[in-house]
C-alpha cells in the first residue's frame, strides 16, 4: 500500500485580480479535495492545502477549466506576476495590470507537459511534434532557481518591489503612464549558519517606457539563465549572480542583449508598504473595500465565517471581483454603486466586518504558513503570530502608542516567504518556540531590518521589546516610524550594503 500522500496547489493569479467565478472554483475545490481553507499567498496567489494525490490530476483539470493555473507557480522558472492591486491609487492602474499580464504571459514555459500530464486525458508524457522543441527564453536548462517580478505603483509599494529579482515601478505623469524604474537583485531567502546567502534588496537601475518593458524582463531572466550558479541552489538566486559577476556588468549586458540603454530612473516616492482598508472610490467611480484576512487564511471560526461570507459575495457579485494583495488580504472590487451595500450587508451578516476591528499591528502584519503545513519550518508563525501580536500591542497600550502601525512579519523558516527581513518587527523561526528578533526595516520598504537578538522565546521576545517601545513611545519625531526611530537612535546599525547583513 502507498502511503496517503499530500500535496499543496499553488494557483497563479497574474496581477492577483480573479473573477467571482474563479473564486466560486477555488473555493469549491478546498471543500471538495483539500482543507476546507484558502490561503492567500503574499505573492497574489492561493495555495490549497492537503491535495491528496489521489484528487491532484482532478484539481489542478478544475483549475485549469477555470482559466487560472499552477503553471510555473514553483519550479525554476518566473512565477506569479505581482501587482499593486489597489485601482484607487491612481488613474495608470488598468495600464500597469494590462503589462503585468503581458510579462506573466511572455515569460510562462511553452511546454505542453502540463497539460499533457494534468489536463488532458488522452494524451501522455512523449513527443509532440506541435510542441516547440526548446523554450524560446528558457532553453533546455530552464533557470538555476525560480525568478520572481512584480510591478509596484506608488505611492503604494504593497507587492514589495524591492524584494524581488526584478521589480517595476510605475511612473505616471498627470495620470498618464509613463514608463518604470528598473530594480533588479531583490531576494529574501538566506540559510541559517550559511554567509555566503543573505537577504538582499534590489537596486534601482534604470528606467524604461512601457513598451519595452517584456523584452526587459525577458532580457534579464535570460541573463541569469546564462550567468546563474547552476552548481550550488543556496547561492543560485539573481541576487547571488549579481553579486558575484557585479552590478555594473549586469546593466551592461542587459544593454548589449537589447540593443539600446536604459534611461535614468526617475523620481518616485514610496509612503507604505501595507494595504488600505475599507472602501474606497476608485478613481473609475467603482467601490474596493481591502479587507483583513488574518494570516491570509481563509477560514471560518464560530465568530467570523470569513470563507461562507467571501463566498456569498462571490455568488451575488455581477462585474466585481477579487483582488489578492501581497499582504495576504483581499479587495472586492470593481463594485458598482447598486451592489455597495448588498456587499456591505453579506459582511455585516458573516463577520467579516466584525473581523476588521483589530489593531493596526494585526493590520500590518505577514505570517508564512510554517507549522503544521510546511515541511521547511522549523515553528510556528500563522497560527501563532496574531496571539503574539496582541501581546505586543498591550505593551505598547501600556506606552500610549496602542495605535501606531509596525509592519511585523513572521516566518516559521530564514527562507523568507514572508518578507521577514522587510518588517520594522521581524521574527525568524529557529526551533519550536524560538525566533530570531530583526529590527529596523523601513516602514515603506526600502530598507531592511538587522538581527538584533537571537532564538528568543515568547517571554524574551516581550522582555526584549517592552523598554525599545518604550522608548519609541517617549523620543520619536511626530509621524516617525518605528524602523526609523530605531536607525536615527541608532539602537541598531543599519545595513546600507545588503551583503553585510550578516555583519551589522
Ligand atoms: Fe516559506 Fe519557510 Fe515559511 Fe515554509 S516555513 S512557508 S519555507 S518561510
Amino acid at each position: 500500500l502507498e502511503p496517503l500522500y499530500s500535496f499543496m496547489i499553488r494557483v497563479r493569479v497574474p496581477g492577483g485580480i480573479a473573477t467571482p467565478q474563479q473564486w466560486q472554483v477555488i473555493d469549491d475545490l478546498a471543500t471538495k479535495y483539500g482543507m476546507p481553507t484558502l490561503k492567500l499567498t503574499t505573492r497574489q496567489a492561493f495555495e490549497l492545502h492537503n491535495i491528496y494525490k489521489h484528487n491532484l490530476k482532478q484539481t489542478i483539470k478544475e483549475i485549469n477549466a477555470s482559466l487560472l493555473n499552477s503553471i510555473a507557480a514553483c519550479g525554476d522558472v518566473n512565477r506569479n506576476v505581482m501587482n499593486t492591486v489597489n485601482p484607487h491609487t491612481s488613474a495608470v492602474h488598468d495600464a500597469v495590470q494590462e503589462v503585468t499580464r503581458r510579462v506573466s504571459d511572455h515569460l510562462t514555459p511553452k511546454t505542453t507537459a502540463y497539460y499533457k500530464i494534468w489536463v488532458n486525458e488522452d494524451q501522455v508524457v512523449g513527443p509532440d511534434e506541435e510542441a516547440p522543441v526548446e523554450e524560446p527564453i528558457y532553453g533546455k536548462t530552464y533557470l538555476p532557481r525560480k525568478f520572481k517580478i512584480t510591478f509596484a505603483i506608488p505611492p503604494y509599494n504593497d507587492t514589495d518591489v524591492y524584494a524581488h529579482d526584478v521589480g517595476l515601478i510605475a511612473i505616471e505623469d498627470n495620470g498618464q503612464l509613463l514608463g518604470f524604474n528598473v530594480t533588479i537583485g531583490g531576494g529574501m531567502g538566506m540559510t541559517f549558519g550559511d554567509e555566503s546567502t543573505y537577504p538582499r534588496i534590489g537596486n534601482v537601475i534604470g528606467f524604461i517606457p512601457t513598451e519595452n518593458v517584456p523584452d526587459v524582463c525577458e532580457k534579464l531572466v535570460t541573463i541569469q539563465r546564462d550567468y546563474g550558479n547552476r552548481e550550488n541552489r543556496k547561492n543560485s538566486r539573481f541576487k547571488y549572480t549579481i553579486d558575484r559577476v557585479g552590478l555594473d556588468f549586469v546593466k551592461e549586458e542587459l544593454h548589449r542583449r537589447l540593443g539600446y540603454e536604459l534611461e535614468p530612473a526617475k523620481p518616485f516616492v514610496f509612503t507604505t508598504n501595507g494595504d488600505s482598508y475599507g472602501w474606497i472610490q476608485g478613481v473609475n467611480g467603482r467601490w474596493y473595500n481591502t479587507l483583513y484576512i488574518e494570516g491570509g487564511r481563509v477560514k471560518d471560526t464560530e465568530r467570523f465565517q470569513l470563507r461562507k461570507g467571501l463566498r456569498a459575495i462571490a455568488d451575488m457579485l455581477e462585474g466585481g471581483d477579487f483582488r489578492l494583495t501581497g499582504n495576504q488580504n483581499v479587495v472586492i472590487g470593481n463594485v458598482s454603486e447598486e451592489q455597495k451595500p448588498l456587499v456591505q450587508q453579506l459582511l455585516d451578516e458573516y463577520g467579516l466586518t466584525a473581523h476588521q476591528e483589530v489593531s493596526s499591528l494585526h493590520q500590518h502584519s505577514i505570517a508564512c504558513v510554517a507549522l503544521n503545513l510546511c515541511p521547511l519550518a522549523n515553528s510556528e508563525a500563522e497560527r501563532y503570530l496574531p496571539s503574539l501580536i496582541d501581546k505586543i500591542h498591550v505593551l505598547m497600550d501600556n506606552h500610549g502608542i496602542g495605535e501606531q502601525p509596525i509592519t511585523i512579519r513572521m516566518t516559521g523558516c530564514p527562507n523568507g516567504c514572508g518578507r521577514p527581513y522587510l518588517g520594522e518587527i521581524g521574527f525568524v523561526g529557529r526551533a519550536p518556540g524560538k525566533y530570531n528578533l530583526y529590527l529596523g526595516a523601513s516602514f515603506n520598504g526600502d530598507r531592511m531590518n538587522v538581527l538584533y537578538r537571537e532564538a528568543l522565546n515568547e517571554e524574551e521576545i516581550l522582555e526584549t521589546l517592552d523598554p525599545i517601545l518604550g522608548q519609541y513611545a517617549k523620543e520619536r519625531n511626530p509621524d516617525e516610524h518605528f524602523g526609523d526611530y530605531l536607525v536615527r537612535k541608532e539602537l541598531i546599525r543599519h545595513n546600507y550594503s545588503s551583503s553585510d547583513f550578516h555583519h551589522n
